[in-house]
């Protein structure tokens, strides 16, 4: 039985181990991916520091991947009912087991909340199978949503990523309107993927205030307006910041990508009488914070919306735009920095830091 390497977070805050587990034996209508590009989000920091619940460690992180189909047993298909052949490049949504049966999917209509879902690389561990692409190989069981590259370059769809889907979504719950002023808060990539979708989703400017310069230098490169540097501003600079850039009423909309929790209530005061703010990003518990309900809410007659994960539709669409050269070259434009698997704790590092735009894990790098 052929060995498959793959870089493992054992247990919450130890460092990534390499390990070599035997190949499965797939079941029908399952495959084998060689995975070409895999990545490091904020994600994968959180779940090596433990602060998500409910993973099983040990965990082979990498939720959104590229390769080529090494092996199939049995039939796989497109969502235009195409099987799929050995050798086909493709990616695959990682969401995995979403029911289309309970309350959540049937009802409430919000799959993104489907308590049987299972996600690869964060909710299924190393006792779930090769389900993490900081590995050679991972296996596709049966009914993982697989999607066609087609024309899409590998490295541009890797610098969306993970983040493509997300602030796709998120830009579709902001409901950015053709003439929007709209106001990001986060440069990392969720935040630079919904400066994106929001000028294509028709914004007339978009602002974006992050850190560290790099990452906001990236911002313009992407189409941003304008930026500002958190690190060089406070509270009271970035809202004065925001008001001065917007005829002194605040954002249309605002699109908070952070992570820190204080973003949030900051989203609502930069935002303007009547508009919108979509919150996408406390995808981790980071606590509580307090606002005004009169002053940042109520009497603003405001419109605050989370925005939880992503679904096939989120994923498809992300890919089929990539898959477009003129549509995707924005992401073209990102830098990346690639890691092999043994470097998966540098790369963890420059994620946390801020130092990198965004870690691309090559399996094939030593
Ligand atoms: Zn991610
Ligand atoms: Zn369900």
């Amino acid at each position: 039985m052929s060995k498959v390497l793959v870089a493992l977070i054992p247990e919450p805050h130890a460092p990534v181990e390499l390990r070599e587990v035997a190949e499965p034996e797939l079941e029908l209508n399952s495959a084998l991916m060689d995975v070409e590009l895999s990545e490091v989000c904020g994600t994968d920091v959180y779940l090596q520091q433990g602060r998500l619940a409910g993973v099983p460690y040990p965990l082979v992180p990498g939720h959104v991947s590229v390769g080529r189909l090494g092996k199939i047993r049995g039939t796989l298909s497109d969502v235009e009912g195409t099987p799929f052949a050995e050798g086909d490049r493709v990616t695959f949504l990682d969401v995995h087991k979403t029911c289309h049966a309970c309350w959540h999917c049937l009802v409430a209509k919000a799959t993104t909340r489907c308590p049987s879902r299972k996600v690869y690389g964060i909710t299924y561990g190393l006792a779930d199978g090769l389900s993490g692409g900081w590995a050679e190989k991972i296996y596709l069981k049966p009914d993982t949503r697989v999607v066609r590259l087609g024309d899409a370059d590998s490295e541009t769809f890797m610098a969306g990523g993970c983040a493509l889907p997300t602030a796709l979504h998120a830009v579709e719950r902001a409901e950015v309107e053709i003439g929007d002023t709209v106001l990001v808060l986060g440069s990392g990539p969720v935040g630079l993927s919904a400066v994106i979708f929001a000028l294509m989703r028709g914004a007339l400017r978009v602002l974006c205030i992050g850190a560290p310069a790099a990452r906001l230098e990236t911002a313009r490169i992407v189409g941003a307006a304008a930026t500002l540097d958190i690190e060089t501003s406070d509270e009271g600079e970035r809202e004065g910041w925001v008001l001065a850039q917007t005829n002194g009423r605040g954002a249309d909309v605002t699109i908070e990508a952070t992570g820190a929790p204080v973003a949030v209530a900051q989203a609502m005061r930069y935002t303007r009488d009547a508009g919108r703010v979509c919150v996408v990003g406390q995808y981790t518990d980071h606590g509580a914070v307090s606002f005004n309900p009169h002053l940042d809410l109520n009497k603003k007659h405001l419109d605050v919306r989370g925005c939880w994960g992503s679904d096939f539709s989120h994923f498809y669409r992300g890919a089929q735009l990539m898959a477009d050269a003129t549509r995707a070259r924005p992401w073209s434009l990102m830098r990346l920095e690639r890691y092999g698997l043994a470097r998966a704790n540098d790369a963890l590092a420059d994620v946390a830091s801020g130092r990198v735009i965004k870690a691309l894990i090559d399996p094939t790098l030593q």
